[in-house]
C-alpha cells in the first residue's frame, strides 16, 4: 500500500516553496553526484549481479551517462531557471512578455530493468533540477540496482523531496497513482505497460512522458563503408546482450553487399566477444528465464548463420544472426530485445520500406550509406523517434539531442536541457504598463473596425 502520509508530506513540502530556489536545487544535485562517487563500487557490483555489466560498460552506459547529465545540468541550471523574453504583438504594445519556468509539482518516475540506473535517475536529475518533488519506482527485475538506488537516494536527498518505492509494478504503480494525483508521470518501458500507465494517468488528466520500445530497423546501402557498418552494428546490437531499446532490431542489407557484410560482422563478433562469449569479460546475461525462453523460441524462426548457442543456467544466448526469416514470424512481429538479429536483403528502397512499414513508428532508425541523397531520402521517408547515419545507438549518449519516440514508440523527449523542460511548465506572462491605455479595445466598439483591422492582422 502507498504510504499516503509520506506522499502528503512531499506534497506539502513542494507547496511550501522549499524546492524553488536555485541554491536548494544545486545542493540536491551535488548530493546526488556525491553518492554516485561514494557508492561507485557498489553500483558496479549491483549491475554485475543484475545483468553481468562490467565497470567499463557501466561507465559507458550507466553511471557515466548519469554523471554527464548531472554535470551538464549543474553547469546550465542557473541559466535555465531564468525567465525567457518573448515577443509581443502590435495589439498589446507597449506590453512586454516573458516565460517563467516553474516546477510542475510532485512527479512519478518509473524505470525499466535494462539500464536500471541511468534510465531511472536521468529523469530524476531533471525533475529535481526543475524544482519538483519526486517518487521513484525502480524495476523489480533488477533488484540489486533497485536496492543501491534506494540507499543512495535516502542518503543524498531529504525524505520530503524524494521517495523510492519498491515492488511489483503491476500493483505498486496503480496503488500510487490512485492514492495521489501526480503532476507528471515519466514512464520508460514496454508498449503494453505504457498503455496501462497512460490510462491510469488519463483518469486524472495527468500529463505523461512515455519512453517506449519498438522494432528499430537498420539499413545498409551498397555504398556504405562495410567494415565500419559491421563494427557499429555488432556493438549496437550485442551490447547489453541486445537488451537495449535503441539496438538495431533487424537488418536490411543491399543484396549486392550482403555476403561481405555478414562475413565482417562474424569477424567482429569474435573480435569483440571471443569464441566463447559466455566466458568473455563484458558479455551480458539475459535478465531472467522468461525473457530467455522467449528469445530461444526466436532461434527456430530462421536459418542461423552466426551464433545460435545458448545455456539456460547461465541465461546466456550467443550473438546470433538469422536469415530466411518469415516476416510474419513472431521474431518479426515482436520487439526482440535480445542478441538475435534477423537479416533481410533488398535491391530497391521500396522493398525495404514495405518491410519497415509493417512495424511503424520505430523508436530509432539507422542507415549506413556514403550518399547524402540516400541519407536524406531514408530520413525523410520514415517516421521514427531518433536515429543515426553510419552509426547505431550512440545518439542516446549525446545529451544535446532530445531522446524520445513518436507514435507507438512513445511521446515526449528528454536528456540535457530537454529533461529540465519535461518537468517544467513555462508560465506565459504578459506585463502591461499602466501609463498607456488606448480606448481602442474598450466598448463601445462601434466604428472601430478599420482601426482593429490595422492592429490585428
Ligand atoms: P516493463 O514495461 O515491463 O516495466 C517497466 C516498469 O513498469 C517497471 O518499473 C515495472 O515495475 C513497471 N510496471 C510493470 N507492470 C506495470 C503495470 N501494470 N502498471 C504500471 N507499471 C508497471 O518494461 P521493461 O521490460 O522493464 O523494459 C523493456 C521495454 O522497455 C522494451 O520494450 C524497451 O524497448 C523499452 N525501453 C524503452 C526505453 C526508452 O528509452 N524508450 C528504454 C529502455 C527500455
Amino acid at each position: 500500500m502507498a504510504d499516503i502520509s509520506r506522499l502528503q508530506r512531499m506534497r506539502r513540502y513542494f507547496d511550501s516553496g522549499a524546492t524553488r530556489e536555485y541554491a536548494f536545487r544545486k545542493q540536491q544535485l551535488l548530493a546526488l553526484k556525491q553518492v554516485l562517487v561514494k557508492y561507485e563500487q557498489e553500483i558496479y557490483a549491483a549491475l554485475y549481479t543484475d545483468l553481468k555489466k562490467v565497470p567499463e560498460e557501466c561507465w559507458f552506459t550507466e553511471n557515466g551517462l548519469l554523471v554527464q547529465e548531472l554535470n551538464h545540468t549543474l553547469r546550465h541550471l542557473k541559466q535555465w531557471m531564468q525567465p525567457e523574453r518573448a515577443g509581443t504583438n502590435m495589439l498589446n504594445l507597449p506590453s512586454s512578455s516573458y516565460l517563467q519556468p516553474s516546477p510542475l509539482g510532485m512527479v512519478l518516475i518509473i524505470g525499466p530493468w535494462n539500464f536500471p540506473l541511468q534510465l531511472l535517475l536521468i529523469p530524476v536529475v531533471g525533475a529535481i533540477a526543475a524544482g519538483n518533488t519526486v517518487v521513484i519506482k525502480p524495476s523489480e527485475y533488477a533488484p540489486a540496482t533497485a536496492a543501491i538506488v534506494e540507499k543512495m537516494i535516502r542518503e543524498a536527498l531529504p525524505e520530503e523531496l524524494a521517495l523510492v518505492v519498491q515492488g511489483e509494478g503491476a500493483t505498486v504503480v496503480p496503488d500510487l497513482m490512485k492514492a495521489q494525483r501526480f503532476d507528471h508521470v515519466f514512464y520508460t518501458g514496454s508498449i503494453p505497460v505504457g498503455k496501462a500507465v497512460y490510462q491510469l494517468a488519463a483518469a486524472d488528466l495527468v500529463p505523461v512522458t512515455l519512453e517506449l520500445g519498438g522494432k528499430d530497423p537498420c539499413v545498409v546501402e551498397a555504398d556504405a563503408n562495410l567494415a565500419v557498418a559491421a563494427r557499429r552494428i555488432v556493438l549496437g546490437k550485442y551490447s547489453n546482450a541486445g537488451q537495449m531499446c535503441v539496438s538495431p532490431d533487424y537488418l536490411l542489407v543491399h543484396a549486392s553487399v550482403k555476403e561481405r557484410l555478414l562475413q565482417l560482422m562474424k569477424e567482429y563478433i569474435v573480435k569483440f566477444y571471443g569464441e566463447k562469449p559466455e566466458e568473455t569479460y563484458g558479455y551480458n546475461k539475459i535478465i531472467n528465464e522468461k525473457n530467455f525462453d522467449r528469445l530461444v523460441r526466436y532461434l527456430s524462426q530462421g536459418k542461423i548463420v552466426a551464433g545460435g548457442r545458448y545455456n539456460r543456467s547461465g541465461l546466456f544466448i550467443a550473438p546470433t544472426i538469422l536469415e530466411e526469416v518469415d516476416p510474419d514470424a513472431p521474431v518479426m512481429q515482436e520487439e526482440i530485445f535480445g542478441p538475435v538479429l534477423p537479416l533481410f536483403t533488398f535491391t530497391e528502397m521500396e522493398e525495404a520500406l514495405a518491410l519497415i512499414r509493417r512495424n511503424p513508428n520505430p523508436l530509432s532508425f539507422y542507415v549506413f550509406t556514403g550518399s547524402k541523397k540516400k541519407e536524406a531520402s531514408w530520413i525523410k521517408q520514415l517516421q521514427f523517434g531518433t536515429g543515426c547515419v553510419n552509426n547505431t545507438a550512440m545518439q542516446f549518449t549525446n545529451h544535446h539531442l532530445p531522446f524520445g519516440g513518436v507514435g507507438q514508440s512513445g511521446m515526449g523527449a528528454y536528456h540535457g536541457r530537454h529533461t529540465f523542460d519535461v518537468f517544467t511548465h513555462y508560465k506565459a506572462i504578459m506585463k502591461t504598463p499602466a501609463w498607456f491605455d488606448p480606448a481602442l479595445k474598450y466598448p463601445p466598439l462601434k466604428g472601430k473596425l478599420k482601426l482593429l483591422k490595422f492592429f490585428i492582422k
